[in-house]
């Protein structure tokens, strides 16, 4: 089982054609996916460097960390923290009460902007060349499937396992290792290897559509969700998204779709 899930992340590392040279930054949350991910491309020989996000949402957050950290120090990788409340004045839950209740947003649609928006400006300033994420097979059919239900297929259009969104050079493309290993066989792997990890589900998880559209996807089997997926690929590779061009955030400065960004646009 190890086997084969090893050599599955090493096909997609060669498909994504990463240098070994380069420098990626793992983003290490303290969760058993984004653990694999470091653990994998340290042991494949990838250059990696470690960055974990402090939300500040109390044990949670410093059980994360600390299993963050005893992993990275493990595989001897460099982890420096970035802490929301230090470099933003606001903790995780400070944004979940005031941006979430004020644009009716969930937990999990708050916490995925910012992270993303802190990940691309952090890499930048590590002068890393990609950004590679814990994201599995579970995750990637979910996101589709909710937005075709949404009717919001084009924001799926970039899907993949790399997110070259650009050739702007303030973009870092993000890279998915797990994109199409199973979230069960990444967690056995994790604990065959005894990783350090927060096992369980985050207790602020808050994504309701999310959460009906994963019990429907647990009624399919795996090769059905591998299916899913292979064709959705396919589709996703013929829709070119007329929006797509990227611009600079008027606030910020973060590159964006939009003249405001989606993080700025939270925070309005
Ligand atoms: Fe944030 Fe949701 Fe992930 Fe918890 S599950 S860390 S709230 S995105
Ligand atoms: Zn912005």
């Amino acid at each position: 089982m190890s086997e084969q899930l090893e050599k599955k992340v090493m096909e997609t590392l060669k498909k994504i054609k990463l240098s070994k040279k380069d420098k990626i930054l793992v983003a290490v949350s303290g969760g058993g996916d984004s653990s694999v991910t470091a653990y994998l491309l340290k042991k494949f020989g990838y250059n990696i460097e470690g960055i974990h996000i402090n939300l500040g949402v109390g044990d949670y957050s410093k059980k994360c960390m600390n299993s963050a950290k005893k992993l990275c120090q493990q595989l001897g990788v460099k982890l420096p923290v970035y802490d929301l409340k230090k470099e933003q004045g606001k903790t995780m839950k400070d944004f979940w009460r005031e941006v979430g209740e004020k644009k009716k947003l969930n937990n999990c649609a708050v916490c995925g902007v910012m992270k993303k928006w802190i990940l691309n400006k952090e890499a930048r300033k590590l002068k890393v060349k990609s950004i590679a994420t814990g994201h599995n097979l579970d995750d990637e059919t979910e996101t589709f499937l909710l937005n075709v239900l949404k009717g919001s297929l084009g924001l799926s259009s970039k899907t993949g396992i790399i997110t070259k969104n650009t050739k702007d050079k303030k973009f870092i493309p993000r890279i998915k290792p797990l994109f199409y290993i199973h979230k069960k066989d990444i967690m056995a792997y994790a604990r065959k290897n005894k990783l350090d990890f927060v096992d369980g589900i985050c207790p602020y998880r808050e994504d309701s559509y999310r959460i009906e559209i994963r019990k429907f996807l647990s009624t399919l089997s795996n090769k059905e969700k591998e299916n899913l997926m292979k064709n959705a690929e396919h589709v996703l590779k013929k829709i070119k998204k007329e929006n797509s061009k990227i611009q600079y955030c008027q606030l910020c400065g973060e590159p964006s779709r939009k003249n405001i960004c989606k993080k700025c646009g939270l925070m309005r």
